[in-house]
């Protein structure tokens, strides 16, 4: 990790980065930003604290962010610590009413608590919540095979609006819940995109492990660094896409179509990804907009 810091800059130099910050909190002040948060920038403890420093800052210079968190890497961990060996049914992974649990247990009781705490240390203003709570994400089983993995059939922001209205810091586990109380494991991405829609996010910001979207995923030079929702159907048809990018790409043009002013694949590796983003006239990452 870069130890590069502002401290290092002459006098003239930091009072550049500040300035190009301007327009930036003119324009984004009052309005809200979705981060996913994931992939091994949440892993890293010190970017963990950048991260947290980044939302922070976005909150204090006006902006409403919205954490929105995966962590499958984390149950995963767990469900082995455990001694449980994961089912798979097709290729896909199945998530029984144990496996659920765990999930549940990872995502609400530990990965949410910890971003929670990272941001509160700075300023008591984060407050976690899962999709279950006060009916925010309606989710219904993908496929009855696999078990209590969930697809949104709807996001109701109230209780979002009402925790920005306080001008806090929502932080949310992606487990949604049925109308019978039924939970299930809903896939961050997709819930970050839903959310997004549903607040007329002007941003979604995804934070992961790679620089971008590649054209050719095994050259880290071969990033995309803009594209149009239309354009992203092409890549998505196009077969040169697989993995975790799949449903973050699907994610960006159903955010973006549905409302959302731009999406964003950035590297959470890099030390404040999300400020470079946000704040400066670096273009780092890929950005979808609409056509
Ligand atoms: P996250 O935890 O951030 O959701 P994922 O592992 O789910 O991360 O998704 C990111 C991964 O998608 C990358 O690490 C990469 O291996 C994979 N991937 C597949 N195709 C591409 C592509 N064309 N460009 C970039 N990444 C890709
Ligand atoms: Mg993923």
């Amino acid at each position: 990790m870069s130890s590069a810091n502002i401290t290092t800059l002459a006098p003239p130099q930091k009072a550049a980065v500040l300035a190009e910050a301007l327009p930036y909190i003119r324009r984004f002040w009052g309005k809200v930003v979705v981060v996913k948060y994931g992939g091994s920038a949440m892993e890293d403890r010190a970017l963990a604290g950048l991260f947290a420093q980044d939302v922070m800052l976005m909150r204090s210079v006006g902006m409403r962010p919205v954490v929105v968190h995966g962590g499958g890497p984390q149950i995963g961990a767990l469900m082995a610590r455990l001694g449980m060996v994961p089912e798979f049914r097709d290729g896909l992974r199945v998530t029984d009413a144990d496996t659920l649990d765990v999930a549940r247990m990872v995502l609400v009781g530990k990965v949410n608590r910890d971003i929670v705490s990272a941001i509160n240390v700075l300023g008591p203003l984060a407050v976690g919540l899962s999709g279950e709570d006060a009916g925010f994400i309606q989710a219904v089983a993908r496929n009855p095979d696999l078990g209590f993995v969930g697809d949104v059939v709807q996001v109701n922001p109230s209780i979002i609006e009402r925790l920005l209205a306080q001008e806090l810091i929502p932080v949310v586990a992606t487990i949604g819940s049925d109308l019978h109380g039924q939970a299930y494991n809903i896939n961050a991405d997709v819930a970050a995109a839903a959310i997004a829609a549903a607040l007329h996010a002007e941003k979604l910001v995804y934070l992961t492990d790679v620089v971008g979207l590649l054209s050719d995923v095994g050259d880290p030079t071969s990033l995309v660094p803009t594209l149009t929702v239309d354009e992203l159907d092409a890549w998505l048809a196009g077969g040169k896409v697989s993995g975790g990018m799949i449903p973050k790409l699907a994610s960006c043009a159903r955010a973006v179509r549905g409302g959302v002013g731009q999406a964003h694949i950035l590297d959470g590796r890099v030390p404040h990804a999300l400020l470079l983003e946000v704040f400066t006239n670096e273009g780092i990452g890929t950005m979808i907009g609409p056509s």
